[in-house]
């Protein structure tokens, strides 16, 4: 393995795409990667952007959550897009990130990696990356859209609370990987995945990639809707990237946005 660098040259170094990550801003320590790649969307930099930092004090996850990003231990990175496709596609997006984060680690990592539906990538069960996107947006025009991804690459411990569900690459592999290498390899599976959904504007051509790796995939789970949980047994991601779950009584379609998708037993199984 190479050394663990995480800076511009060295991911300038190893990238190859043609146009995510063409322009890099690393930082040591920022609040948090989307809100600093939403600042440099609106000065005007462009589609493809990346911005990596070594910490954040103020990681974000979904529904105003946090997400642990302790220094140096972790990959914390932005992609800025502005994609001109309708607005209502692009949550989309996030599965289509999450595709290219699972499919990036299992060919490093070599290990039993799959994506809990929408956007969280596992390993034996536990979470070991989340992904928030967040857009700007008039009615029909998107301004720019960040996907912030979260990888736990060397934490060797978790906050209590965190302790049950989270886990990182060392612990689960035991093993040091290169955190520019893996920024490199899915900014790579993103770039191919992204041209494919552009095609269709939905998950049409990928959907059967994803759902290879779904971890819930024919499992019962558990949908936490705020308005009333439900269990049943998922059977895979519609075109539109909607989970699939087959009730006793019929076959529903659930939405990301408030929806929080768990294992019969655990988290994620
Ligand atoms: P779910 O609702 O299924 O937990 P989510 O996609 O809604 O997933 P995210 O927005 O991806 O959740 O992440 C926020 C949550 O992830 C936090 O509430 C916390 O439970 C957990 N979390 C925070 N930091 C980390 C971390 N470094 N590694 C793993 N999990 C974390």
């Amino acid at each position: 393995m190479k050394a663990d660098i995480l800076s511009r040259e060295e991911l300038q170094s190893i990238l190859d795409t043609q146009w995510a990550g063409k322009e890099i801003v690393c930082l040591d320590v920022v609040d948090s990667t989307n809100t600093k790649a939403k600042e440099l969307a609106e000065k005007g930099y462009p589609s493809g952007t990346l911005v990596v930092a070594q910490q954040q004090t103020a990681g974000k996850g979904r529904r105003g959550r946090g997400w642990e990003s302790p220094a140096g231990s972790g990959i914390f990175m932005t992609l800025l897009l502005k994609p001109a496709i309708d607005p209502d596609h692009a949550s989309m997006l996030t599965l289509v990130a999450a595709l290219s984060v699972a499919k990036a680690l299992a060919e490093i990592t070599q290990a039993d990696v799959k994506i809990k539906w929408p956007n969280d990538i596992v390993v034996n069960g536990k979470k070991i990356c989340g992904i928030l996107t967040e857009m700007s947006a008039q009615l029909n025009h998107i301004n720019h859209i960040v996907i912030g991804i979260g990888i736990n690459v060397h934490n060797e411990d978790f906050s209590e609370e965190l302790r049950p569900v989270a886990s990182s690459l060392l612990l689960e592999c035991k093993k040091r990987f290169c955190r520019a290498e893996i920024i490199a390899k899915t900014l790579g599976y993103f770039e191919t995945y992204y041209a494919e959904f552009l095609k269709t504007e939905n998950l049409q051509i990928l959907a059967a990639d994803y759902n290879a790796l779904l971890v819930n995939m024919h499992k019962n789970v558990r949908v936490l809707d705020p308005k009333e949980p439900f269990e049943g047994t998922a059977a895979g991601i519609t075109e539109n990237g909607e989970l699939i779950v087959d009730t006793l009584e019929s076959r529903k379609l659930v939405s990301s946005g408030e929806v929080s998708v768990r294992g019969i037993y655990g988290y994620a199984e």
